[in-house]
């Protein structure tokens, strides 16, 4: 069988999750849109369920394979529904329901409901991509309230900026958010994986939230550019890995790989390992990306192929066919795997496929 697989350690999701809570001392809804960020959202949620507060998805169909395995406890909508007709499968399995634009609240005035809606209420604070206008954000309110649909609403918004920490994007949206729901008398929901771990120390009081909504951080991935105190908290939920299948020695001079992108400047002890871009490891990842062979610093050498992808081993005498390569993980962070090829370790977690999922520490 090849040998690349995604080991994902439950546990260290869990030890995430309770930092979540612990930096912020407010309820945590565990965001596992995306297929957990790749990670397997079923499983996840499994994992999570004796002690979450609360799960978000992206859409209903996500929500509903999650209700369809057993999961039964809240799980938010992060952009609503997507048709009014999905109304009445969220009354019927309890969906929490972030309305963030004016038709859906019309949606919402028309539609024939058996029960209550739980709301979650966007602001727009200044991302500018979804939620009401400061002008309109009371009105909203307050007519939801009237509609007589609705049972709860939390108030929310999201940071375009969270994770550069001096810049003072957040503050304004902070104010805006402040200013918007003014005399309104809501639980509030307001940071992301960023704000959790950057912002608790700095902004203790300036802004109470109720709720977090906690995603890459969950998978033990930090969002900042540069080392942080409580990121370095985290634990690496991910392990990808896979092993060296063919091996050779180069004179200087030689091409390695397609487009001969990387040419040997001394005798060199090439590593052939199974992994490609097929499995979701970057392709634009260049010669100097950090990997692990048997637990030893090495480097990716040429360029990645679909299904293999080619390491330095000179350093290296006692790496063989068999050697453990560890792509992200516990020793090789996916964020400095991110950013050598110019992403984010949410998109790479996100591109995961092929590679099966193993799971440990349920
Ligand atoms: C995805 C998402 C989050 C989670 O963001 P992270 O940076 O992964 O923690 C939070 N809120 C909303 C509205 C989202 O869409």
């Amino acid at each position: 069988m090849r040998p690349a697989r995604a080991l994902i350690d439950l546990a260290a999701l869990r030890h995430n999750y309770r930092l979540a809570r612990e930096l912020t001392g407010a309820q945590a809804l565990a965001v596992i849109k995306a297929d957990a960020y790749g990670h397997g959202a079923v499983r996840c949620a499994q994992a999570l369920q004796s002690e979450a507060d609360g799960f978000a998805v992206a859409a209903i169909e996500e929500a509903l394979s999650l209700r369809a395995a057993g999961i039964t406890g809240p799980i938010l909508l992060l952009e609503g529904f997507f048709e009014a007709d999905e109304l009445a499968l969220i009354v019927e399995h309890d969906f929490w329901c972030v309305v963030h634009a004016p038709w859906q609240l019309e949606a919402i005035e028309r539609a024939q409901l058996r029960k209550p809606l739980q709301v979650w209420l966007k602001l727009d604070s200044g991302m500018h991509r979804v939620g009401f206008f400061p002008e309109q954000y009371q009105d909203a309110y307050r007519r939801l309230q009237a509609s007589g649909k609705v049972e709860k609403i939390v108030l929310m918004t999201h940071f375009s900026r969270a994770d550069e920490l001096e810049n003072p994007r957040s503050e304004e949206q902070m104010a805006a958010f402040a200013q918007a729901r003014e005399g309104l008398h809501a639980e509030v929901s307001l940071y992301n994986s960023p704000a959790i771990l950057g912002w608790s120390p700095r902004f203790p009081a300036l802004q109470k939230t109720d709720w977090v909504r906690s995603g890459l951080m969950l998978y033990g991935a930090s969002p900042f550019e540069t080392p942080h105190e409580h990121a370095a908290r985290l634990q690496p939920v991910m392990t990808l890995e896979s092993k060296i299948i063919s091996l050779r020695e180069l004179p200087a001079g030689e091409p390695i790989g397609y487009g001969a992108r990387y040419v040997t400047d001394q005798p060199t002890r090439v590593g052939v390992v199974a992994m490609g871009y097929a499995d979701g490891y970057p392709r634009h990842a260049p010669s100097g990306t950090p990997v692990a062979i048997d637990g030893q610093p090495s480097r990716l050498i040429g360029r990645v192929s679909m299904d293999m992808l080619t390491v330095d081993l000179t350093h290296l005498p006692q790496a063989g066919v068999g050697s453990r390569v560890e792509l992200w993980g516990k020793q090789v962070l996916a964020s400095d795997v991110a950013a050598a090829a110019d992403t984010i370790p949410y998109q790479i977690f996100c591109n995961l496929r092929r590679a099966p999922l193993v799971y440990s520490g349920a």
